[in-house]
């Protein structure tokens, strides 16, 4: 018999942690960072000790109880405290293998707390990506996978070098396990690489989703998992629902990339001073986009190092994006130190690795100040201070790119970026952005292609809406809930 456990993130937004036992093997579909459990504790100066290995999470109930799962050097901060509930470093690892399906951290992020030795399936655009995020991160205690330090970390503080990595293992279509066979299928989400799964044994097969969507520019990849998954005649179905009810829901159109190309590109013809663009970086497919139109546009494209040094990565490993030396992009340079953009001002590691390159073209502020109409600069919020040094003129833009505020925290970050935008020629901001997940339609038609004996929703704060469409198909599961097949 085989069984499904579903430690978090069922009736949320996050944090999924799938435990599937299947013909006798045993794993995890993603381990995800729960941020709305997470806020319920913690906030930007309020964060887990690490001085205190994964005894912070653990009494604060953000991880699983669970013995043989995570990292021995962790494991040792909480038995020191005399709690046995997680075992010992004797304990036999719970799972085979945990599958990762994209690299957000709402799924990927806990993954640095498991043990080391246990491999992490996902794709070789996951791992690049998660790779190059954590080279240019600072903070790395919660979401490290591939250079975590052991703790406690004794001596040398100031550069404690990195002790850990987790073992990543690529998957390229088939993964056989014994009497367990593992189908990846790429879909199309708002970061590249994400994979939709199908585990088979002789209990039937399981399809999990990851986050997915049909109405960007890889469709066809969802449309192909759709058909391969259809193939499998699949017992349970395990599927996201993160836009159950949402913008299409409260009478406000649902955007597809395409719309937002059309619309950011009708904003920026008309645009007489700076653009400036605001998306995830990890949104290779939104990247594209702006860069097109810059280009369409007769403006150059200005990213910061960090978008560089991950543009860079995903080029190497043959993703269609542009060469960063290419003509029409600007590496562009903040004042770091002294100041005064000497050399000795971006000694990191990996910024000397992108200023080395050969053909790479820097910018600074004053540079654009004096010929705004010229440009589209890639900003966020973390990066309103540079505002101060490009004073964009009267007849600039600012497009934001990404969900709009949510939280009451979000709300309030809004409020304050909309003070900066007010002082410097911005506001009101335009808002152009299209979902990374499926409208529900969508998600409907994929359930009904599909066509699976068990519906379980996931990712969702609004399971019921399957119910109301699937009926008695449809199972909702509490957390912490086990399901057999
Ligand atoms: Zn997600
Ligand atoms: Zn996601």
């Amino acid at each position: 018999m085989g069984k499904i456990t579903f430690y978090d993130g069922v009736k949320e937004i996050g944090g999924t942690k799938i435990f599937l036992e299947i013909s006798g093997k045993r794993f995890f579909l993603d381990f995800g960072m729960n941020y709305k459990k997470r806020n319920l504790f913690f906030e930007e100066y309020l964060n887990p000790r690490v001085a205190n290995g994964i005894g912070d999470l653990y009494f604060l109930g953000l991880i699983p109880k669970i013995k043989g799962l995570y990292r021995k050097d962790l494991v040792k901060f909480i038995r020191r405290e005399g709690v046995e509930e997680l075992g010992n470093e004797h304990d036999e690892n719970f799972v085979d293998a945990v599958f990762l399906s994209h690299a957000h951290f709402d799924h990927s992020g806990y993954i640095t707390f498991l043990r080391e030795e246990i491999p992490v399936y996902m794709s070789k655009i996951t791992e690049h990506l998660l790779r190059a995020m954590e080279d240019v991160s600072t903070t790395q205690f919660e979401t490290s996978m591939f250079k975590f330090i052991k703790r406690p970390a004794l001596g040398n503080f100031r550069s404690p070098g990195y002790y850990g990595t987790h073992s990543a293992i690529n998957t390229n279509g088939v993964i056989r396990l014994d009497r367990t066979t593992v189908h990846t299928f790429p879909v199309d989400h708002s970061v590249p690489g994400a994979l939709g799964f199908v585990f088979s044994g002789e209990e039937g097969s399981i399809v999990y989703t990851g986050d997915l969507r049909l109405h960007g520019k890889r469709k066809a990849d969802t449309e192909q998992f759709i058909r391969n998954a259809k193939k499998f005649k699949p017992q349970i179905l395990i599927i996201e629902g993160t836009n159950l009810r949402g913008e299409n829901s409260e009478g406000r159109e649902f955007w597809t990339e395409e719309k937002v190309m059309e619309r950011a590109g009708e904003v920026m013809q008309k645009t007489t001073g700076l653009v400036i663009a605001d998306f995830s970086i990890r949104d290779v497919n939104r990247f594209l986009t702006f860069y097109e139109l810059s280009l369409r546009n007769n403006r150059k494209f200005v990213i910061s190092l960090k978008d560089a040094y991950l543009i860079n990565r995903m080029h190497e490993i043959g993703m269609p994006v542009p060469d960063i030396t290419d003509n029409n992009i600007y590496v562009y340079l903040k004042k770091k130190k002294s100041g005064t953009y000497i050399d000795t001002d971006y000694r990191e590691k990996w910024i000397k690795q992108i200023l080395s390159i050969k053909g790479i073209k820097t910018i600074k502020a004053n540079e654009i100040r004096n010929n705004e109409d010229a440009f589209t600069i890639v900003m966020r919020y973390w990066d309103l201070q540079e505002l101060i040094d490009l004073r964009p003129v009267k007849g600039s833009k600012y497009i934001h790119s990404s969900s709009e505020a949510h939280s009451e925290e979000q709300e309030i970050d809004e409020w304050r970026m909309n003070n900066w935008l007010k002082l410097f020629n911005l506001y009101p901001r335009e808002h152009i952005h299209a979902s990374g997940h499926a409208r529900k339609e969508d998600l409907f038609r994929i359930v009904s292609e599909i066509s699976p004996k068990i519906i379980v929703p996931v990712h969702t704060e609004h399971p019921e809406e399957y119910v109301k469409k699937f009926g008695s198909k449809v199972k909702i599961v509490d957390e912490g809930e086990t399901i057999e097949f």
